[in-house]
């Protein structure tokens, strides 16, 4: 390893866990052998393939939808089996593994204090949450208890897609979806629905209340930097509340490259939010890590820079 001066942290990296997986039903659908493999893995594998592309430590998470399709009368224990073998997994290889928690959102009190366990006792880095929860976003008032407890506890909560809401898929995409099953997918759909959930967040008040809240959205800000002007507009245009939503977004917000190794929108993402505020991930095994390493080893940037986004901006937001 360290073929740089600098580690590279990836941190939107996923696995499966077999029992989790056996509630959600059509979860492996038409997913490929290959892909199963990598998402069951948890050792020789991800750790080869992470070897080869030259990425020190991966910080896992359970891939879509995760606790978010538990109903909250099987949520809790269940999550708390896929929480502690997780926590199991990172043990074995404790240098090039951590963890963000699985939560069971749709019980949100013992999802806060499911969170604050992972962190408390299972040495856990935040959690990570996928898109709706049974229909509902999360910045509804019920769920604000998750996010009471993230910020007491000073760890982020990840806002993962997921798919969008079954009316949605009927209305936007269902004609579309034989010939181009990504378009509710990686394409667009998963992109519309996680930054709907960073927007309603902000404009939720959630971030009033709770002034320390720290977020990390995906696949370099799921469109939101490079929409940051214009959404900051018209929402200060006479008739609204009085919010400073970019002020807002680049208060609370972090953003990983996960899956989106595109060297102009790291440039615009850097000029509206901040170097310091972008995280290096690539979405492990959804996307190859090769690929991922490559773009951040060719990036024109001073090496500090460099590092920083390799690492050094997760392991001040994760206390690595
Ligand atoms: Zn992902």
């Amino acid at each position: 390893m360290a073929r740089r001066p600098y580690p590279v942290i990836a941190l939107e990296e996923h696995y499966w866990d077999r029992e989790l997986v056996s509630h959600l039903s059509g979860a492996e659908g038409s997913r490929s052998k290959p892909l199963l493999d990598r998402l069951y893995d948890l050792g020789d594998l991800r750790l080869r393939e992470m070897d080869e592309a030259g990425v020190d430590v991966q910080v896992l998470s359970h891939g879509a939808p995760s606790g978010q399709k538990l109903a909250a009368d099987v949520g809790p224990a269940l999550i708390r089996g896929v929480n502690d073998r997780l926590a199991q997994a990172i043990a074995l290889n404790p240098s090039r593994f951590a963890g963000f928690a699985a939560l069971p959102t749709a019980a949100p009190e013992a999802a806060a204090d499911e969170l604050e366990r992972c962190v408390r006792e299972l040495g856990f880095k935040g959690a990570m949450v996928h898109g709706l929860t049974n229909g509902e976003f999360l910045d509804l008032p019920k769920y604000w208890p998750i996010f009471a407890r993230a910020e007491a506890l000073d760890v982020p909560i990840y806002f993962h897609p997921s798919f969008p809401h079954p009316d949605v898929t009927a209305a936007y995409y269902k004609d579309y979806m034989d010939d181009f099953p990504m378009v509710i997918r990686a394409a667009w759909g998963y992109t519309v629905e996680t930054a709907t959930q960073a927007i309603r967040l902000v404009l939720s008040g959630v971030f009033e209340q709770h002034p320390n809240l720290k977020i990390v959205i995906g696949h370099m800000g799921e469109t939101l930097p490079y929409l940051l002007w214009r959404i900051n507009q018209a929402l200060s245009r006479p008739g609204h509340r009085p919010l400073d939503f970019a002020a807002t977004f680049r208060k609370h917000f972090w953003i990983t490259t996960s899956g989106n190794f595109s060297t102009p929108a790291l440039e615009c993402a850097i000029k509206e939010i901040g170097l310091d505020r972008i995280m290096f991930s690539i979405d492990w095994p959804f996307v190859a890590n090769g690929p991922g390493v490559e773009w951040l080893d060719g990036l024109a940037l001073p090496e500090a820079e460099k590092a920083a986004l390799a690492s050094g901006n997760a392991k001040a937001l994760l206390k690595m």
